[in-house]
């Protein structure tokens, strides 16, 4: 273990963010990470637990206590091969995963808990500045085929993983550029798009091909696709697909957002949230539907989410005159009680750095109508709620009007697009998922043959953290049902 009495001697140090008036006039990551010294000493504090509960808790298992360990030792280069071990994109789970290690550590009970992320961060940062990050192409080819739907971090991890053991994988993405929602979804600010075109290279030098701008599907002429990205010039019919290659993963993620079908919704200056997001985090020459700016206008978010708050921080940084977010839950503790809850994830208030940054947030509140002039938001109308027993009334005489330009739609998302999964003829969940197991000799396979699903499209939408382990997981089940066994790990 680090140091063994180190987490009686240290406290936790988490990463420092630049001020908020300096980082909101750009869009560059604002985390400032940790020193070598400061990771080591917060390495030093970690315990060694007989059963590392952060090990659970993490949805890739990382082995953290041994990184802890290798970087309190200043051994960094084999604290990177251990992550690498269970995680193949650190980079990003360094910088946007909630960390729910963190919530299942040991010294969360009674003391702080050790900052894993901010040690995983410090060691892939170190990784990429030294140049440690070399291809690992296959030595040997099996000569099998495997397609992979949806370019996120499921698919691309799934690539990776199956490049490795010498089976040709190609990617195929309907949008023009790589990542899923990691490029298109998740801000700059919280995520560099530098690292997702750092690992593209290293996979294409690994063999793999990413063919963007193809739809997997049957076709796109009835407007089903509307309110998602899509930039196909091309669409391959399953069929096809299945025909060409000798198994396929579907990961196109769950990317149905969830829509507010009150009166005013048609307005102009009423969208989903990611055709914000989206807008903004394309490059020049990429194709723009809405070039939607906050600039001067009074936002409001509905929804308290991730997706809510990195329109927040978005929203801010165009110059909004003022940003607000509605959440129709009630406002949860400050702390949680943690006798009852470690080590699972609390439900507890989550300030993020985007709220840090401006924003007011109002609870149990339920948007009831927009309204507008000329066809154009100006306003809404909204009412308290009252939660009792897990169900919500709304409080008589509580209606509010408030002012505004600009309206974003953060509630989530349904479920994946149906229109892909019907075209494979695959089984769904009673929630629309791709049907299939993650246990036992059928893990990952779908109802249809040499079918196999990962990811948001598979368990709904979740996080960035699980569609890695998920994507590697159908990757070793794609493997042994090619090759009859797997070296992959599980
Ligand atoms: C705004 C926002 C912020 C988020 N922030 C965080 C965060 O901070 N931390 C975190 O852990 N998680 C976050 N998440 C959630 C996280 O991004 C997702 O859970 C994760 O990306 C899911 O990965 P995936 O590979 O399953 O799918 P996705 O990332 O959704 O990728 C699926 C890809 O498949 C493509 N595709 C779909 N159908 C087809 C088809 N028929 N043919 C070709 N291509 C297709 C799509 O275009 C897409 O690129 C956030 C989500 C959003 C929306
Ligand atoms: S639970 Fe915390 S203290 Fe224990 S091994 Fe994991 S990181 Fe170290």
């Amino acid at each position: 273990m680090g140091k063994i009495t180190g987490f009686m001697e240290y406290n936790r140090q988490t990463e420092e963010y630049l001020p908020v008036a300096q980082r909101i006039k750009n869009y560059n990551e604002f985390v400032l990470p940790l020193s070598d010294e400061q990771s080591q000493m917060q390495g030093a504090r970690c315990m060694d637990c007989g059963i590392p509960f952060c090990t659970n808790g993490c949805p890739v298992n990382n082995i953290i206590p041994d990184w802890n360990d290798l970087v309190y030792r200043g051994a960094w280069k084999q604290a990177l091969e251990i992550l690498h071990s269970t995680n193949n994109f650190p980079e990003i789970t360094g910088r946007i995963c909630p960390a729910p290690c963190e919530a299942s550590c040991t010294l969360n009970i009674n003391d702080e808990a050790v900052g894993i992320k901010s040690i995983e961060h410090a060691i892939i940062d170190k990784a990429c500045d030294n140049d440690w990050i070399v291809p690992q192409p296959s030595p040997y080819k099996t000569g099998k085929k495997v397609a992979i739907v949806g370019s996120g971090p499921a698919g691309l991890a799934a690539a990776q993983q199956l490049a490795r053991v010498g089976h040709n994988v190609t990617v195929f993405e309907k949008n023009s550029r790589i990542g899923g929602l990691m490029r298109y979804g998740i801000p700059d600010f919280k995520l560099d798009k530098k690292y997702i075109d750092f690992r593209l290279n290293q996979m294409m030098a690994e063999g793999i091909e990413f063919r963007t701008n193809v739809f997997i599907g049957k076709d796109l002429s009835d407007g089903s696709l509307s309110g998602v990205t899509n930039d196909a010039t091309e669409i391959i019919h399953p069929d096809e697909l299945l025909k060409n290659y000798d198994a396929v993963i579907l990961a196109g993620g769950a990317e149905q957002p969830r829509d507010l079908a009150i009166p005013g919704r048609q307005l102009e200056g009423v969208y989903f949230a990611l055709e914000f997001l989206v807008g903004q985090n394309k490059e020049v020459g990429e194709n723009i539907k809405n070039n939607i700016n906050a600039r001067g206008k009074h936002v409001v978010v509905i929804g308290g989410g991730d997706t809510g708050s990195d329109c927040v921080g978005t929203s801010n940084r165009h110059g909004a005159a003022s940003v607000t977010q509605f959440e129709v839950m009630p406002q949860p503790p400050e702390k949680e009680n943690k006798a009852l809850v470690w080590p699972n994830w609390p439900v507890k208030m989550r300030t993020s750095s985007s709220h840090e940054e401006g924003c007011n947030r109002d609870w149990a509140v339920s948007t009831k109508e927009f309204i507008g002039s000329n066809g154009k938001v100006t306003g809404l109308k909204a009412v308290r709620i009252d939660w009792k027993d897990g169900k919500m009334s709304e409080i008589p005489g509580s209606e509010f009007e408030l002012k505004a330009d600009l309206v974003f739609l953060a509630m989530g998302f349904t479920n994946p697009l149906q229109k892909v999964l019907d075209a494979f003829h695959i089984e769904k969940d009673t929630r629309g998922n791709a049907r299939a197991a993650t246990e036992g000799d059928d893990c990952y396979k779908t109802s249809v043959n040499k079918v196999f699903a990962a990811g948001d499209m598979r368990r709904g939408q979740s996080l960035v953290v699980w569609a890695i382990r998920e994507g590697r997981q159908a990757a070793r089940a794609v493997d042994q049902f090619l090759m009859g066994s797997s070296v992959l790990p599980r």
